[in-house]
């Protein structure tokens, strides 16, 4: 695989970066793109596009050589302990594979010297991680506190298209207002590199993913805030989601620009929804749903069902807070479901 690039290019509103790979003699082009005005932020780095690709490479034994600006840091962070790591989680499915830059490029890292600033960016999706995040970064907290947060479509909006999209983001606009944070939006068809392959399946890669964008704007921002989705208890090798390995494998993916954070793994689940219940924001939106962000719907934002939806509706139902919510899931669905799960989970309990 060789990455090249970045082309950056202006359109009106429009921004994109482009980066032309090179995989077994076809270009294809990795895209970024927003409406928001994220020109002075994009860096001129192929860092993104690394950390957006190694995984594919990885599955599909290709090594990588990178045409372009790479940070030192994540390059020796890639060749030692990020692929070491992943290599020990899942030994038949990923190999090692060689990172190496372009001799054109071997003592380019000025610029990441030059870009130092205090801006800081959350990914948000309107989860309960994702709220738990603003609840620690930006609620509660005392000193550094979020500039931005950036929305993206690195995979799990992947059947609704663009209609979705636009929708879901069109819905975080006023939560952004209201939290006075500027909002950031990156579409990428970066799920593409990814999608015949079951092991890098979104749900098992999406961390990974969005670290990817957060670094296409490492340029202007220095510091990226991930909401964990697991906690440090949770910390195993063994499981195709490398969520489970978070806390070990994401500082690695810092530059020499941009400090990669996790944030939240300290809490359990039931803690982080004890404490989102909290914010009367999230009240207009809590999206935790993995069902209907892929197959969509029109009426409401989770469906009430899938595994998600309905661990948060029951935790919410204990601790007495579901009626803020109830606009928010189909109560219906999950009425003709409640009683057995409740049941499952109480036999489980008693086991
Ligand atoms: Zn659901």
């Amino acid at each position: 695989m060789k990455i090249s690039g970045p082309k950056i290019e202006f359109n009106g509103n429009q921004t994109k970066v482009s980066f032309d790979i090179e995989i077994k003699n076809r270009v294809q082009k990795l895209f970024f793109q927003s409406t928001y005005p994220i020109a002075e932020s994009i860096s001129e780095s192929c860092d993104a596009a690394l950390v957006g690709l190694f995984l594919p490479a990885m599955y599909g034994n290709e090594d990588i050589i990178i045409d372009g600006m790479v940070s030192d840091r994540l390059l020796h962070g890639m060749n030692n302990v990020i692929q070491d790591l992943i290599i020990i989680n899942a030994p038949t499915v990923y190999n090692r594979v060689k990172v190496t830059r372009s001799p054109h490029y071997s003592d380019d890292n000025e610029v990441y010297e030059q870009t130092r600033n205090q801006n800081s960016i959350a990914g948000f999706s309107g989860g309960i991680d994702s709220w738990n995040l603003i609840n620690d970064c930006l609620i509660n907290k005392s000193s550094e506190r979020l500039s931005h947060i950036l929305f993206s479509n690195v995979g799990s909006k992947m059947i609704g298209g663009e209609k979705l999209y636009m929708e879901r983001l069109g819905r975080i606009v006023p939560i952004a207002k209201k939290l006075g944070v500027e909002l950031l939006d990156i579409r990428t068809n970066l799920d593409s590199f990814y999608i015949e392959n079951k092991p890098l399946w979104y749900p098992y890669t999406g961390q990974i993913r969005n670290i990817a964008v957060g670094l296409l704007l490492q340029r202007g921002i220095s510091r990226f805030y991930l909401a964990s989705g697991s906690d440090y208890s949770k910390t195993r090798f063994g499981n195709l989601d490398l969520s489970y390995i978070g806390a070990l494998i994401i500082p690695h993916f810092s530059t020499e620009s941009m400090h990669i954070v996790l944030q939240g793994a300290q809490k359990t689940r039931l803690e982080k929804t004890i404490c989102v219940s909290s914010i009367k924001e999230s009240y207009d939106l809590l999206d935790v749903c993995w069902r209907y962000p892929i197959y969509g719907s029109t009426e409401f934002t989770n469906c009430g069902q899938c595994g998600k939806c309905m661990t948060t509706l029951a935790t919410l139902e204990a601790i007495g807070k579901l009626d803020l919510y109830a606009n928010q899931f189909d109560m219906n669905a999950w009425s003709k479901v409640r009683d057995r799960y409740l049941e499952a989970n109480r036999s489980k309990n008693d086991k």
